[in-house]
Order: structure tokens, then C-alpha cells, then sequence
């Protein structure tokens, strides 16, 4: 349903768990965050509200890269389990999803087959494992990733962080995305309320899209990597 992600200087969780609740007039079952802060991507996640999120956190995780959602379920019901983010068994790959993937039901088969195990009941948690996989036989993680995007068929609005990487890779289809460009951090969102605290420059994203986001670059591509040039528009928003 909602999906926040930042990237910048000093600390993520506030702004993602902000950003959150900036989103909940969209309706949700569950929240969860991911930080990464190069010793490991720490997830948070639980069935309820935003609130309850922030109560189960007694301190904030350290992390100046990391993703956010709040979900409405269309597979599996709202437990904790099935809260995003999702992870890959390693917890190195950590994902965040709006939409449906269609062809989930085979592609976690195959993943099974690989030996891949999962822990919800959700169509997203093929995602990190497909990123897992095929990070085994990529140059590097933006070729997985857009491998991984690939293999999906359905809508998505998906963002992704890595353990050890100070990046973002998210990809849309059929789902809409927002790219926010502050002067210190960037942020991307399902809808502008997420950060328009923060800035009111922005690209909106168009099917077929790939973004990698680093503290000091963004780069959007298609999924054969080739650049596509966007403009930056200035959001006009009355609350
Ligand atoms: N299909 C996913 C799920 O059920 C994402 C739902 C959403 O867009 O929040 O978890």
C-alpha cells in the first residue's frame, strides 16, 4: 500500500517512520522498516499501526540507508510474518512491495527446488530470494536486481536495500513511485505526503523504470540499463 525509502547523511529510521505515518491516510494492515548501516540490515515489522511499530522499538536502529511500508494485504492475512520488509534467508537483501506479482506461486517453486525457504505467505517474499539467487551469478547487484524485475509479472512498486551497500535499486510497474531530491538526502515513495516535510522536488516515475540511489548520484534506467533522462518538477500541494 505504502512505501517509503530514504538515502542521505546522519540517521533513516525517524524519516522512514515519519514518512510512514504521512502515508497512513491510504489505509493498512501492518508497517516495518529497514535499516542498513554496513554490519547487517535490521528489520522491524509488525501487524497494527505505525504506532505500534514505534512502541516495539526501544531505540531506534542506526542506519543512514533504508526502506519502509505499510501494507494492505492481497496474500496472506496481516500477522507479523507477512509484514514488509521481506528479506532472503541470509537477511542481506530486504524488500519492500506495493502490488501483486502474479507469477509468485511459480517462481517460489523454483525457488524451493533451489533450496530457498520462506517464512510468509505473502507473493513479495519471492522477491529478496530471486535477488539472492541471482546475485550468485551477477557482476553486481544492479544486474541482479534487474534480472529480478525481470522474472516478475504483475504490478509492483518495489524498493530493495543490501547489506554492506550504501545504494537503493527500486522498479515500478503498474504501481506508482516518486523519486524526492532534497539537497542532503533522497527519498522515494508511493506519494508525495511521504516526504513533503523534507522537499517538494521530485520525478515521477513511469512503468518500466529502474532506480539506483546513492548519497551523491541517482541514476533511472530501463531494465536493459540504458539511462533515461527525466525532469525534476516541483510538486504543488495543498494539504
Ligand atoms: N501483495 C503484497 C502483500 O500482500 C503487497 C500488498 C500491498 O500493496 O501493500 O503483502
Amino acid at each position: 500500500c505504502g512505501i517509503i525509502a530514504r538515502i542521505g547523511q546522519g540517521e533513516a529510521a525517524d524519516t522512514l517512520l515519519s514518512g510512514l505515518e504521512n502515508l497512513e491516510y491510504r489505509g493498512y494492515d501492518s508497517a516495518g522498516i529497514a535499516v542498513q548501516n554496513g554490519s547487517g540490515v535490521k528489520v522491524h515489522k509488525t501487524a497494527g499501526e505505525v504506532s505500534d511499530l514505534k512502541s516495539t522499538l526501544e531505540t531506534r536502529p542506526h542506519g543512514n540507508v533504508g526502506i519502509g511500508h505499510t501494507r494492505w494485504s492481497t496474500h496472506g492475512p496481516p500477522t507479523d510474518e507477512n509484514a514488509h520488509p521481506h528479506t532472503d534467508m541470509a537477511g542481506d537483501v530486504a524488500v519492500v512491495h506495493n502490488g501483486i506479482i502474479d507469477n509468485y506461486d511459480e517462481l517460489r517453486t523454483e525457488l524451493t527446488a533451489k533450496g530457498h525457504e520462506f517464512e510468509s505467505d505473502t507473493d513479495t517474499e519471492v522477491i529478496p530470494h530471486l535477488i539472492d539467487e541471482y546475485l550468485r551469478s551477477a557482476t553486481d547487484t544492479e544486474q541482479a536486481v534487474r534480472q529480478a524485475v525481470e522474472t516478475l509479472e504483475g504490478s509492483y512498486a518495489l524498493a530493495a536495500i543490501v547489506d554492506g551497500e550504501e545504494r537503493v535499486y527500486a522498479a515500478r510497474k503498474g504501481s506508482p513511485l516518486v523519486l524526492g531530491l532534497d539537497d542532503e538526502e533522497w527519498f522515494l515513495a508511493s506519494d508525495v505526503p511521504a516526504f513533503l516535510d523534507h522537499t517538494d522536488q521530485v520525478i515521477y516515475l513511469e512503468d518500466g523504470d529502474l532506480v539506483v540511489l546513492e548519497p551523491d548520484t541517482y541514476r533511472i534506467m530501463d531494465l536493459q540499463g540504458n539511462t533515461r533522462e527525466r525532469s525534476i518538477d516541483t510538486v504543488d500541494w495543498d494539504p
